[in-house]
């Protein structure tokens, strides 16, 4: 894919910028430039470009606006302390777009051009990627934020044929200001996130529309994530709006629900693969809220956690519901165990045994 780039007049400031890396918090500040390639049928991909960073005009017929024919990707440059910048496996965020792409009957965008587009934009803005190894400076990282839209407009019922794909980024902060500290769950009994042969497994922003509005009862309830069960049963714990989880039993097993309608993080794969190393059983199957409530109960469950991509590996404390409660698991030393292993993989500070990282520049 041949990139064009107009660089930014209008660069934020280096003093602006290191006030910017030094507290950035999520989602919040984006670089100096974007990319955008373009596909129609007859001329498939085209266009591609790196630009200054700026709003979209967009006609108000646009079709994403009005049936959400869309879908999106997030993943994080790291900076070393050689001061080389790298992505985590970006053939899987690339390989599980084609997989959404599929499901919402958008064009596929090969592995190759998925990756070349997230390099190019990295290394248009690299001042911008914080650097995570001086003292206190935590885990910082450039989240990038590749995404494909229905932007033809057209108020008919069909599959867009004008689509666009985009990468932006944005510096993030650690995600867990002050310590990490074990997520108390609110479990919804009466949404669900996906069906049998709805959209559950593919990245797409419905998922967390619906997701929303039991976000908003756990918030009320005083907890901090939603937990949903699967829409046919309500029996099995399916992840958090975006969030996979894992289950550690006290003979060292793991057990993560398995793949269907859950979304296939690429934490979650990566972390069987880790426990795997480490020693552990990581058997993916069914898991019922009951085994949950009893096996915490009884001891027999000692830890709880949940990963992807923004908050990596997160502890798991108390579950509520309306009318009850399971208290929070007796330990976090896996999970803390784990998320080291990964997190120091990701900024380089550990080998990378498993040939996960993408070097950039
Ligand atoms: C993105 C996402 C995850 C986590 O996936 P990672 O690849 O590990 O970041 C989990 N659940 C949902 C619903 C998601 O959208």
């Amino acid at each position: 894919m041949e990139i064009s780039t107009t660089a930014s007049t209008a660069a934020v400031s280096d003093d602006r910028l290191a006030e910017i890396l030094a507290n950035p918090g999520f989602g919040l500040h984006f670089t100096d430039h974007m990319f955008t390639v373009e596909w129609t049928p007859d001329a498939g991909w085209h266009g591609a470009r790196i630009e200054p960073y700026g709003p979209l005009t967009l006609d108000p017929a646009t079709a994403v606006l009005h049936y959400a024919q869309e879908i999106f990707e997030g993943m994080k440059a790291y900076r070393h302390e050689d001061g080389s910048i790298w992505s985590f496996r970006p053939e899987e965020n690339a390989a599980r777009m084609m997989r959404s792409s599929h499901r919402l009957a958008l064009p596929v965008l090969e592995v190759d051009d998925f990756v070349q587009a997230v390099d190019a934009l990295v290394v248009a803005d690299q001042r911008w990627v914080p650097d995570s190894t001086e003292p206190g400076a935590g885990e910082k990282s450039l989240y990038l934020r590749p995404f494909m839209f229905a932007s033809e407009a057209f108020l008919g019922v069909r599959p867009a044929q004008h689509v666009t794909f985009m990468v932006i980024a944005s510096p993030a902060g650690a995600y867990f200001k002050g310590g990490i500290k074990p997520v108390t769950l609110w479990l919804t009994e009466e949404y669900t996130r996906a069906g049998r042969g709805g959209m559950g497994a593919a990245k797409t922003g419905g998922n967390y529309a619906s997701s929303l509005v039991a976000q908003q009862e756990a918030t009320a309830n005083g907890c901090d994530q939603v937990v949903f069960l699967d829409a046919q049963e309500g029996r099995y714990v399916e992840e958090l709006g975006g969030m996979n989880m894992y289950f550690v039993h006290d003979d060292g097993t793991i057990v993560t629900p398995e793949i269907g309608t859950i979304l296939e993080g690429i934490t979650r794969s990566s972390i069987i693969e880790l426990a795997g190393k480490l020693g552990h059983q990581v058997v993916e199957r069914k898991f019922s809220i009951d085994e949950w409530r009893e096996g915490v109960t009884s001891g027999r469950i000692t830890e709880v956690f949940a990963c992807g991509t923004a908050a990596v590996v997160t502890p798991v404390g108390a579950l509520k519901w309306d009318g009850g409660e399971v208290p929070a698991p007796a330990s976090t030393d896996l999970t803390m165990r784990i998320r080291q292993a990964l997190v120091d993989i990701q900024y380089g500070r550990a080998e990378d045994t498993f040939g996960w990282m993408h070097r950039i520049i």
